[in-house]
């Protein structure tokens, strides 16, 4: 880890060595300086947390890891809060990790106030980190995933990811937990507003929360209405048939058939390595995302493009220009020089000889 040049060959102990080991070790100071690192974008930062991540991967892995969406209000909060000490009298220890879109929404982070979750945060086998708003929503999703291995590693053996509402978080997350979960108030689907049936689709398990006093009726009906409208869903799983309960974040009414259903739901995918086949798409998934992500950012800072980029998307917005002819003509600069425009009339397969 030390800057020598020899990747680390030279034995030179650096502060970096010291945040490793201090990582494994489940330091909580270190384990929140070392999501700070992977959350920076910094340059020397991005590099910096490119090889603590590198030194904590095969450390990485272990956990299960959680998704938890829905709309606010719905008891996210007081759930993970009852969920999580719950959990921990299982024996469990527990990450949470918020991804904010606050880019999307331009604003705020939703796991900011922490009183929202005072009883977890004080409890030694948790980690509450609350996000910080992100700039892309592709970083959002980069440091989130990163985050996830550098709570493994620290010894979280459950890591709950947190998101709210705005579609396109809810599909990130999912695309870097195992399972995920989705809370819903007790009202039924015809009710619930902002809540798209994609999202519905997303859910291993639906949780309609509130289940307790005048409520606990309503939230019953709409448990068994969303039961039902779930197995109409085709499963994206042939492990596992999404299933809806009634739960009371409030009461504790509920929870512990939740962690059974983790369990179960983890046996279920790592019986026929479906756990495993899931967790390498994904990872395939996310190198692809990075490799566009870095590309489209260099095509939208190089300065050829730049200079164009407001008129051509004026032309296309008016109808003056098809999209096609127009990204055509935007990629021919970027890449610079007729040669690059023959490249891009070529078929694919002589691309790929290229
Ligand atoms: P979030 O916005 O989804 O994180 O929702 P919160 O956890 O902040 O909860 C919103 C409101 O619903 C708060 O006033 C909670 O006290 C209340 N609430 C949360 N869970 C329950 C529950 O199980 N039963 C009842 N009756 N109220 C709840």
């Amino acid at each position: 880890m030390c800057s020598c040049g020899v990747g680390g060959r030279c034995g030179a102990v650096t502060a970096a060595d010291d945040l490793v080991a201090a990582v494994r070790r489940g330091d909580r100071r270190a384990l929140a300086r070392a999501v700070t690192l992977v959350e920076s974008t910094r340059p020397d930062h991005r590099r910096d947390a490119e090889e603590l991540i590198a030194a904590l991967l095969p450390r990485t892995g272990g956990a299960t890891r959680i998704g938890i969406t829905g709309p606010p209000g719905a008891g996210k909060s007081t759930f993970i809060e009852r969920f999580g000490l719950d959990g921990i009298a299982r024996g469990h220890r527990i990450a949470v990790l918020a991804v904010d879109p606050g880019s999307l929404r331009g604003g705020g982070a939703i796991l900011g106030d922490k009183t929202r979750m005072a009883d977890l945060a004080r409890a030694p086998a948790a980690f509450i980190r609350p996000s910080s708003a992100g700039k892309q929503s592709g970083g959002v999703a980069r440091r989130t995933r990163e985050a996830i291995l550098v709570c493994e590693a620290a010894g979280f053996d459950t890591v709950l990811v947190e998101t709210v509402g705005a579609g396109q978080s809810e599909t990130a997350v999912a695309d870097m937990v195992d399972m995920f979960l989705l809370i819903l108030p007790p009202a039924s689907g015809d009710e619930l507003q902002g809540i798209k049936r994609g999202v519905i689709e997303l859910a291993d398990l639906v949780l309609v929360n509130k289940a307790d006093g005048a409520l606990l009726d309503h939230a019953t009906r709409a448990a068994a209405d969303y039961a039902n409208a779930l197995r109409l869903i085709r499963p994206s799983l042939p492990e596992w048939q999404a299933a809806a309960r009634a739960v009371s974040a409030l009461t504790g009414s509920g929870i512990d058939a939740v962690w059974d259903d983790v369990a179960r739901f983890r046996a279920a995918l790592q019986r026929t390595r479906a756990w495993d086949r899931r967790r390498a798409a994904q990872a395939r998934a996310a190198l692809w995302a990075e490799i566009g992500d870095a590309l489209l950012e260099r095509f939208r800072a190089a300065p050829r493009v730049a200079a164009r980029l407001a008129e051509v998307e004026d032309e296309v917005t008016a109808g003056t220009r098809t999209p096609a002819a127009a990204a055509r003509d935007l990629l021919a600069a970027f890449l610079g020089g007729d040669e690059d425009r023959e490249w891009l009339d070529s078929p694919p397969v002589g691309r790929e000889l290229l």
